[in-house]
Parts: C-alpha cells; structure tokens; sequence
C-alpha cells in the first residue's frame, strides 16, 4: 500500500483503495457521476469551509447538493448522512410510526444505556435546559396549573386526570370571572378543586373551577360549603 500522502489519514487508516483524484483547481473534489464517489470532507479541512465549496450527491434522490443540504453524521467515512436533508424528512414522515417504535423497543431494552445518556446529555446542559424549561412554563401557564394538579394528583394517589385546555373552557364558562367573588380573574388566576382531594375530592375535570389568586388563597383545602359560608354565600 503506498503511503498517505498529507491529509490523507483517514484513507489510510482505513487501507481503503485512495479513491480518484477529483481534486479541482480550487482543491474542492467534485463527485463523479459514474463512480457514485461522493466526498464530502477532506481531512484538515474544517467544516465550515467544506459546506461552500463542496458537493454530495444523495443516494436517496440522485441529486448532487451543496454538502449543506445534508446532515452530519459521525459514523459516516465523510461525516455526512449519504441522504439529503429533503429526502431523510421525507423518509421520516413516510416511516414516523416504524421509527417511533423501533426507538421506543430500543429504550425498552436498553434502559441502562439510554438513562447514562439522559443523564450525561442533562449533566452537560443543566443550566441550558433549565432557563429552557422556565421559560416554557412562563409561557405556559395554564398547562402548568393542570400538570402540578395532576402530579399532586398522583402523589396523593388519588388519580385522575385534568384534560387539556381545561383553564381556557373554564375561563369561558365563568365569562372570565372568579367563581368565588364574581371579580374578573385577570392573568394569574388558580384553577382550584372544588371538593379539595384532602377532602376525598376527585382530581376530574367536573371538580375544577377558577379562583382568584386570593379567593384561592383563602379557601385552600376548606370544605366548599364552609368556604362559601364564611365569605357570605347561603350554600
Ligand atoms: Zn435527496
Ligand atoms: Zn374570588
């Protein structure tokens, strides 16, 4: 086997036959249609200035594409998926239920390695994925307030579960209006159990109701009844 020639490494590593020399001018390699040989990387060449000048043809479509319309792929000789980026989207909408499931066999049977993996990718981007998941929550409030119900829900072994947009039909139903005082809610209203699930409440959607924060504050886990009668109400 003849030497590597510089930059050439991995070729030789590999001791696969060095491919045709497709080197042009500008030291881009332009893939040849009759050989399929589609390079996408040249060692020592980093990535940003391989996505300008070279090219891949995909093995999916045929068409040959700025290297740009392809993704990485670690596992492959040139580092890039041998489809193009239309093809492997259209390839995963065609096969969405084959592949859900393959992954979720996978995570089935590999539990260990699939958890040192979360774990590794949380451990990485803890503060990332923190300021992430405030942020959604900030701007979820509502699916906030029935995933906390339905999370106390089951610590308290009570079951049940809240549906979704339940805030919005509620909202809708009280007119935006607290179904203690009759206030108008406003933005940080409570979505409250009517039998509270210390009393033997159900956590269900027909056991819900808006409260204003301080309606909410004062009733806590009162009976509904005594509640209402100690703010005035004859229930
Ligand atoms: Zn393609
Ligand atoms: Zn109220």
């Amino acid at each position: 086997m003849e030497p590597a020639r510089e930059g050439e490494s991995r070729w030789f590593q590999h001791g696969a036959a060095r491919p045709v020399d497709r080197t042009d001018a500008r030291g881009g390699v332009n893939a040849g249609p009759e050989t399929g040989v589609t390079t996408a990387r040249v060692p020592h060449q980093p990535y940003e200035m391989a996505t300008e000048r070279y090219m891949k043809k995909c093995k999916k479509c045929g068409e040959t594409k700025p290297i740009a319309e392809f993704s990485k792929d670690a596992k492959a000789r040139d580092g890039m998926q041998s489809s193009c980026k239309a093809c492997a989207a259209a390839y995963y909408v065609a096969n969405r239920e084959k592949l859900r499931s393959a992954n979720a066999k996978w995570q089935a049977e590999n539990p260990k390695k699939r958890g040192v993996s979360i774990a590794k990718y949380r451990a990485a981007n803890s503060v990332k994925l923190k300021s992430a998941a405030a942020k959604w929550w900030e701007a979820n409030a509502d699916k906030r307030r029935i995933y906390e119900h339905n999370r106390r829900a089951s610590k308290r072994e009570v079951g049940g579960k809240l549906s979704k947009g339940l805030s919005e039909r509620l909202f809708k139903l009280q007119r935006g209006k607290c179904a203690c005082c009759g206030l108008p809610l406003g933005d940080d209203y409570h979505l409250d159990h009517i039998m509270p699930l210390a009393l033997g409440g159900v956590n269900a959607d027909t056991n819900m109701q808006l409260l204003r924060q301080s309606c909410n504050n004062q009733k806590y886990a009162k009976h509904p009844v005594d509640f209402m009668q100690s703010r005035g109400f004859l229930l």
